[in-house]
């Protein structure tokens, strides 16, 4: 693990373990996703993800979490999803059309870079609402692509979560027309490192290190999809899996830390979204150092996870409860976001 220089802060990677110790003891929650001793209660997925029962967000009558864990299964249908892989191939296939179905435009965002093992081709997909007037304001992303080893199908890393945004691609621009015309929704290719660990620059977060680039050029030289700098980004990563627990970067941008501090103190869920203990290696750190685009890294704690970048992230690792919290909180935090502007 190598840190970078910038840093003085301790760094953690979505691919090196460095800080395996979590501390915070679990509580008593009468909010979901309901906490035991045991976490989340999963069986009881039914009876918890009655919408009524559901205070967080303002939408009524969203089914939080379904049509995102079906999402979810149907990746995992796709087998594994490594570049150059065919499930790959089926799940760029898979966001397209189901976007391209409620009204959003994909583009294809291509580009060959060198990786410690030539050169690569990699593709972000970028989508926007069809009615959108203006440039994006907020950027939704997660990852598309999963690391390759043996039979590894990344249900929550992160299949579940670029289900969890079609998921809102497709009920958004029901419930909040002018919200999801703001949005720019992008699927990172190339976040896994191709060796074991991400080395910033070297291996891993391709699309997001080229995303950014293009983003920041554009804003600054010839504005052909950026007009102005978007207000702020939300990375979802490892947000779907039972007994849920969320842990931010300790360096995110302050104005969406506090964001995400107040929402989470408002619905009582601190004992699932706390902050971690070092900063993060993942898609947000380019989009923050790169694009100067402020970006908040709504990941599970995959540190204390012993299902992390194992066969056992498979759909039995993926909770409907889990997904209906963390999209709720997501969309939270945007709006209190955007209501600072
Ligand atoms: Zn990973």
């Amino acid at each position: 693990m190598k840190p970078l220089s910038s840093l003085t802060l301790p760094l953690l990677t979505a691919c090196t373990l460095v800080c395996a110790t979590t501390t915070s003891c679990r509580q008593e929650s009468s909010l979901p996703p309901v906490a035991t001793s045991e976490g989340v209660d999963s069986s009881n997925i039914a009876a918890l993800n009655n919408i009524e029962t559901q205070s967080i967000s303002s939408y009524k009558g969203w089914d939080f979490g379904k049509e995102a864990y079906l999402h979810t299964q149907n990746i995992l249908d796709f087998g594994v999803r490594p570049i150059e892989s065919e499930g790959h191939k089926k799940t760029q296939d898979y966001i397209t059309k189901k976007l391209e179905k409620c009204g959003w435009s994909v583009m294809r965002q291509s580009f060959t870079t060198s990786t410690p093992y030539g050169e690569r081709t990699f593709t972000n997909l970028i989508a926007r609402h069809k009615d959108a007037t203006t440039t994006p304001n907020v950027v939704l992303s997660a990852h598309y692509d999963a690391k390759q080893l043996d039979n590894f199908l990344a249900a929550d890393d992160a299949a579940s979560c670029v289900a969890a945004i079609l998921e809102i691609g497709e009920n958004l621009p029901k419930h909040d027309q002018e919200l999801a015309k703001q949005m720019e929704l992008v699927f990172f290719d190339g976040e896994e490192a191709l060796k074991p660990n991400i080395v910033y620059l070297k291996d891993g977060l391709y699309g997001s290190i080229y995303y950014s680039q293009y983003l920041r050029n554009d804003v600054n030289g010839p504005k052909k999809l950026y007009a102005n700098k978007p207000a702020f980004g939300i990375l979802l990563d490892m947000i779907g899996h039972n007994n849920l627990s969320v842990k931010i970067p300790i360096d995110t941008p302050y104005s969406l830390l506090k964001t995400y501090l107040d929402v989470v103190a408002k619905h009582d869920l601190q004992d699932r979204f706390g902050i971690a203990k070092g900063s993060i290696l993942d898609d947000h750190y380019p989009m923050n150092e790169i694009a100067g685009l402020p970006t908040i890294d709504i990941i599970g704690d995959f540190s204390s996870k012993d299902w992390w970048h194992t066969t056992d992230d498979n759909l039995s690792n993926i909770s409907q409860n889990s997904l209906n919290v963390s999209i709720q909180v997501a969309l939270e935090i945007m709006n209190a976001q955007l209501l600072k502007k």
